[in-house]
Parts: C-alpha cells; sequence; structure tokens
C-alpha cells in the first residue's frame, strides 16, 4: 500500500499517520495504519420483507482493542470499530470506507463539526482500506459514558413501530425530545441543526433515529449530543435514496418552495430552525457559512481515498445541493 497522506486528516507528505492524529487516534502510540490481520469474511445480508434498504442494514462492524502498538480484533471491551467495505446490491462498495472517512472529515475539517475521531486503515493482505472509528463513550480507565440514541429515547422499537421503526420519525420530533433531555438544548439543538444541513448537502439519506445519541458530559455535569458518527454521502451507493432518512418536519408539513419544486431549499431549513426554536439571525448565520464550502470540500474530496471518478461525482453531488441550499423561493418571489 502506497500511502502518501496521513490516513485519519489526510494531510500530504505522511506515510503513516501525522503526530496530532497518533494522539486523539491512539494517546500518542505509533500505530501501523496497515492491521496485523487479513480481511474478515463477510456474508452479505439482504434485506428482509418490510425492512428498509439501507447502507447501515449491510455495513458489518468489528470491535477492536489497542493491544501494545496494534489493534486486534476482540470479543470485549472494544476501544474502536472496524467497518471493512462490503459486497452486496448496491454500487461502488468498494469505496465505502473512504466515502464515510472524507465525509467525516468534511464534517470536522470543513464545517467545525464535533465528529467521532476516525480514520483508514488497510488489510494486511489485499491492501483494501477499511473504516475505523474510536468510540466516544469509552473513558479512558476503560469504563463507559451513560449514552442512549434517539430509538430509545423515544421509546421506539421494532416490536412497538414495526421494522422501519428507525425512519419512521421527523427530524422536528426529535428536536423537541432534546428539549426535554438536555438542560442546555439552545447550544445542542444549533448542533443538531447543523448536522441536519449538512447531511442534505453531502447526499446522506440514512440519518435515521439510531444514528443521533446523547450521552452524559462529566464536564457539564448534563446530557449533550453525541459526537457526530456514521455520517457517509449514501447516494454514491443507492443512487435512488431518499433525500433525508427522516421528514424533516413533524405532522406532513411542506414549505410553499417545496411544494413548487419538489426539493428541500433554503426555506424549508429556515423553517426547520425556526420550529425547532433557533433565532433567525442565527439561522441565517449558519447558512451562509455554509454556502462558501465549496472549493474547501472539494480539496479535501480530491486528496481522499475515494476512487478518481467517485471523486468527481461527489463533487457534483455537492455542488447540487449548494444550489438547492441558496436557493430561496420566499426571496425569489418577494423580489419579482
Ligand atoms: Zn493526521
Amino acid at each position: 500500500m502506497n500511502i502518501t497522506r496521513c490516513p485519519s486528516c489526510l494531510k500530504p507528505n505522511h506515510t503513516e499517520f501525522c503526530i496530532p492524529c497518533r494522539k486523539k487516534l491512539f494517546g500518542g502510540k505509533r500505530i501501523s495504519p496497515i492491521l496485523p490481520f487479513s480481511r474478515p469474511e463477510y456474508n452479505y445480508r439482504r434485506a428482509s420483507q418490510g425492512e428498509r434498504i439501507s447502507i447501515s442494514g449491510i455495513q458489518s462492524k468489528y470491535s477492536l482493542k489497542l493491544k501494545g502498538t496494534s489493534l486486534e480484533l476482540t470479543e470485549c471491551d472494544g476501544e474502536y470499530i472496524l467497518k471493512p467495505s462490503v459486497t452486496g446490491d448496491f454500487v461502488n462498495m468498494s469505496d465505502m470506507p473512504s466515502n464515510e472517512h472524507v465525509t467525516m472529515q468534511l464534517a470536522k475539517q470543513v464545517f467545525g463539526l464535533h465528529t467521532a475521531e476516525n480514520a483508514l486503515v488497510f488489510f494486511r493482505d489485499d491492501d483494501t482500506p477499511a473504516y475505523l472509528t474510536k468510540r466516544f463513550d469509552v473513558k479512558p480507565d476503560g469504563s463507559k459514558l451513560l449514552q442512549e440514541d434517539f430509538a430509545q429515547i423515544a421509546q421506539v422499537s421494532e416490536e412497538s413501530g414495526g421494522k422501519s421503526y428507525k425512519y419512521d420519525y421527523s427530524y422536528e420530533k426529535i428536536a423537541s425530545l432534546m428539549k426535554i433531555h438536555v438542560s442546555t438544548y439552545p447550544v445542542e439543538l444549533e448542533k443538531f441543526f447543523k448536522i441536519i444541513v449538512f447531511n442534505y448537502l453531502i447526499h446522506n439519506g440514512d440519518a435515521h433515529l439510531k444514528n443521533f445519541s446523547l450521552y452524559f458530559n462529566e464536564v457539564i455535569d448534563s446530557y449533550t449530543l453525541t459526537p457526530a458518527y456514521d455520517l457517509l454521502n449514501t447516494r454514491l451507493h443507492l443512487p435512488h435514496e431518499s433525500e433525508l432518512a427522516l421528514d424533516l418536519f413533524e405532522g406532513g408539513f411542506e414549505s410553499e418552495s417545496y411544494q413548487k419544486n419538489g426539493y428541500y431549499a433554503y426555506d424549508d431549513f429556515y423553517e426547520f430552525g425556526i420550529r425547532i426554536g433557533m433565532l433567525p439571525v442565527r439561522i441565517e448565520r449558519f447558512m451562509s457559512e455554509f454556502f462558501n464550502k465549496a472549493d474547501k470540500m472539494k480539496a479535501l474530496i480530491d486528496i481522499s481515498f475515494i476512487g478518481t471518478p467517485l471523486k468527481s461525482l461527489y463533487t457534483t453531488m455537492v455542488d447540487e445541493r449548494m444550489k438547492a441550499l441558496c436557493y430561496s423561493y420566499r426571496k425569489s418571489v418577494t423580489k419579482n
């Protein structure tokens, strides 16, 4: 494997993890990005009847632990999660780990979102990349932070809500649960807002109920949103996936802009921000921050580990969404 940039932050001229990334990921230890074991066998799981076909439904996950200076597979006390590429009915599957990696880096480096620490690592024998993420609920002494995802918080499960229970909800309703469970909710709701807009921008159609969690933050003695995780451009693999995994609004609301154009644009996210209790000036500021990021995004996608044809496809897809986010039906009508 010819590594020429840090397989975590993508900084050029590195043949292994750079020192800041070693600190964040491995407590400063010099760990090789080449795993000391081969790719585990994978059995493709087909969606059962009534189950929504989704990326999260087919990804396989392994638990890893740092032993000495190498990462090893473990049954218990895992500190990292490893997601190799999988095979199946979707397209561009071998690029899925690189997609998740660069998308998480875009969230962190370009949009300043708080994300789980992550990197790419490579299997010993065949050089194929796998996505590695450090568990944020495991404290340095090995004990775990209290953590609950929003399916647990909303008290919905397959038994109560059927096979698609993770998707049968709205982001607006998650925000109302945050107001109940999070004492510092004005700050956390703004973070949540940014993640939702980011997911739309990068075509993540699989951010379901279980992809948002709260954990007990001992520093401020309150539940807060966990770092963002599982962010990837799902449309690179499932071209016909819905725009967002959940409805933006509760009760089937559609903005005038959505009714006219059939896709989410500026007015929808503005309305969403208002409904979850953000100040208009804050929403406008967040949205305008998003609009100037296209060049930085392209630059990071270009140096990522995604295959070349997919890089330009990813960039084109981002441009299309950037255009949608900049477009306001309400403002265009007022102007004319
Ligand atoms: Zn780095």
